[in-house]
C-alpha cells in the first residue's frame, strides 16, 4: 500500500521551503509515487543510515531516469539557494548539487574574468 498522503506531502514541502510549484511539475514522474524516497523519512520517523539513504536515492533516481521534465527539474533545482536544497531532484542529491553549484560559480567567475580582459 502506498504511503502517499497529500497532507504529509504538504508538511514535507512546507519543511523544505519549496516555492510555488511551477506548471511543469504537473508532468513530473515523481508526482504520485510517494516523496519519501526523494526526501527520506519525516523527522518524526527517525534517521536513516547512510546505506539506507543511498538505497533510497537509487530508487528515486530510477524514477528520475524516465521523467519527461528532468531538464526543467535540473534547472529548477540548481536555482535553489546555494544549490543545497535537500532531497533528490533531477536524479541528483544534495552532494551532487553542491558540486554543480561550485562548477557554476567557477564558470561565472571565468566568464567575468574573460569579459574584463576583453574590455
Ligand atoms: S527529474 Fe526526478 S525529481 Fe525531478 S520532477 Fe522528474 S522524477 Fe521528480
Amino acid at each position: 500500500m502506498s504511503r502517499y498522503s497529500p497532507s504529509r506531502e504538504m508538511r514535507v514541502i512546507g519543511r523544505i521551503g519549496v516555492p510555488k510549484a511551477p506548471a511543469w511539475m504537473e508532468d513530473a514522474a515523481c508526482l504520485r509515487v510517494g516523496h519519501e524516497k526523494f526526501f527520506g523519512p519525516a523527522s518524526d520517523e527517525g534517521d536513516e543510515t547512510e546505506e539506507e539513504k543511498e538505497a533510497r536515492e537509487d530508487r528515486a533516481r530510477e524514477t528520475c531516469d524516465g521523467c519527461p521534465v528532468r531538464a526543467q527539474c535540473k534547472q529548477y533545482a540548481t536555482g535553489f539557494s546555494n544549490g543545497l536544497q535537500v532531497g533528490v531532484w533531477h536524479g541528483g542529491n544534495d552532494d551532487q548539487r553542491k558540486l554543480d553549484h561550485r562548477k557554476e560559480l567557477r564558470r561565472a567567475a571565468e566568464k567575468r574574468r574573460r569579459e574584463r580582459q576583453a574590455s
